[in-house]
């Protein structure tokens, strides 16, 4: 028997299912695994912490390979500023880790639950990669088992993709299609192509369909001397757009994060000190030092009185307070997933992003059709990056039809402005389908030509970003 903790995940897909869990200890195990699954043509899906939102650890069928007891943090290199650890690491348990030795990790998606591992695979951004950008940044090594059992050590700027766009990965030759890369800040969707690439990055992101990832050296970078941050609360939607239009331009920021109408509802479920009048709000956090601390709260005093921010927001100068608003941040995901898990309905959650100048257009989109729509939903999310998620909220599945209709018209928009499918959370099972409304079938033909030359059997991560027709 399989234990259900290992058939879902945060998809609150249900029907998964496998004959077998595998739990390695090392990477030499987990060779020896994909060997004999590669050989008997057995399905293998990897498995992190399982806070994945679009079902990619969720296996229907074969066997799962889990990354838990791949857990040891082996290094942290003070001198050069890198750290070694295993896949099935925590986080959390990462982050704290490095910063107890004064340095930092800077990718830190809303769910620290996860597993390093699975950050690398899903290439994981949250909000501080406004100033830092995604988890690829700080990937400077992976060890990685490809399906044959061949192991496989990838470091940053030992192996580019030549001019015929041919890239060496251990004994495999990987022919690159030609996809042109959408112009949005962030980007999850299939594999990472471009010209001269690094063979690192082809797994960074990759879902569990190229390898397994076992491995991390992470890039790590001084940790700040302090922190401002703050949740601040708006009477006018105006107003917060245009402080965030000032904070993009102006304030060296390392997250904005927003909040609209129905989010701020959502969570006076659980804080009833949100001010009543607040009808949007947003999340900011800035790094400081003992000789700027006074004047970057002053420039944000000035930012927050010229854009009209109500008197009674919080703000944050020591890691108590600033952990009670990051819970703050957390908990309206944590909400929502309550909601889906108690009506039994699917997730119908947008991630998509598109070029900064179609921004705009997407924003009203979602609140002018959202509001005429009857159904409960929320937007919230990394508005510095252009990108906010779009929670629909069906009561019933006629509401969850209506709700996939309303995702389908705006990735429709998406894909006409040259945006993205995924911009932080990935295709996995769940959006595998609409990515043709952004990719002909031959450029997904191409890019699956890109797995099978890594995985010929296709049994990694089967189901993931391609349907099966396809491969
Ligand atoms: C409340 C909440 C908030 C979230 N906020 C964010 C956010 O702000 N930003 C963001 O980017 N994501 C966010 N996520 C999504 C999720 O936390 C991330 O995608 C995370 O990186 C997944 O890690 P995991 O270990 O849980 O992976 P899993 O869910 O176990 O797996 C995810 C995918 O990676 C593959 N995989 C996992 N480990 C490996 C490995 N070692 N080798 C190869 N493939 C592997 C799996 O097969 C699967 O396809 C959020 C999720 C929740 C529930």
């Amino acid at each position: 028997m399989v234990p259900e903790s290992y058939l879902t995940d945060a998809s609150f897909i249900r029907d998964g299912y496998a004959d077998r869990v595998f739990i390695p200890d090392n990477v030499e195990q987990v060779a020896e695994i994909l060997a004999g699954a590669n050989r008997d043509r057995i399905p293998v899906t990897v498995s992190g912490a399982g806070t994945g939102t679009v079902g990619g650890r969720v296996p229907f069928g074969g066997v799962v390979l889990a990354t838990d007891r791949l857990n040891r943090i082996k290094v942290i290199d003070l001198t050069n500023h890198t750290a070694v650890a295993e896949a099935g690491v925590i986080l959390s348990d990462f982050q704290k880790s490095v910063e107890s030795e004064g340095l930092l990790y800077p990718p830190d998606p809303t769910e620290r639950g996860c597993f390093l591992g699975g950050t690398v695979a899903t290439n994981a951004s949250g909000a501080r990669t406004f100033k830092y950008g995604p988890t690829r940044n700080y990937v400077a090594g992976l060890k990685v088992v490809l399906a044959s059992g061949e192991i496989v050590d990838l470091k940053r700027g030992e192996s580019h993709a030549d001019e015929n766009r041919r890239l060496r990965v251990g004994s495999v030759e990987v022919q690159l299609p030609k996809l042109r890369r959408p112009a949005t800040r962030k980007n999850a969707t299939g594999y990472f192509v471009a010209p001269g690439m690094d063979a690192i990055d082809l797994f960074i992101g990759s879902e569990g369909t190229l390898g397994v990832i076992c491995e991390i050296t992470a890039k790590l970078l001084p940790k700040p001397e302090g922190l401002l941050s703050g949740v601040v609360f708006f009477e006018k939607e105006t107003d917060v757009l245009a402080l965030v239009a000032e904070v993009r331009a102006h304030v060296d920021a390392r997250a904005i994060e927003f909040f609209d109408v129905e989010s701020l509802n959502f969570l006076r479920q659980k804080y009833s000190a949100i001010p009543e009048q607040a009808v949007a709000a947003v999340f900011f956090e800035q790094e400081t030092t003992p000789s700027t601390e006074e004047s970057v709260f002053d420039q944000w005093q000035t930012l927050l009185d010229k854009h009209h921010a109500l008197a009674d927001s919080w703000f944050a100068t020591n890691a108590t307070d600033q952990a009670r608003l990051r819970e703050f941040r957390h908990q309206l995901p944590v909400l929502m997933n309550e909601w889906f898990a108690h009506y039994r309905q699917r997730k119908v959650s947008t991630d998509m992003a598109v070029p900064d100048d179609a921004f705009p257009g997407l924003f009203r989109l979602y609140q002018d059709t959202l509001r005429d729509s009857g159904l409960r939903y929320t937007i919230f999310g990394h508005i510095g990056d252009n990108h906010v998620h779009v929670n629909i909220l069906p009561r019933d599945d006629t509401e969850g039809a209506r709700a996939r209709e309303l995702y389908v018209q705006f990735l429709k928009y998406a894909a006409r402005a040259g945006g993205t499918l995924s911009a932080e959370h990935g295709v996995g099972k769940l959006k595998r389908e609409y990515l043709r409304l952004f990719y002909s079938d031959d450029q997904l033909r191409d890019l699956a030509a890109v797995k099978l030359s890594l995985d010929p059997n296709g049994i990694l991560g089967r189901g993931n970003i391609f349907s099966e027709d396809l491969l």
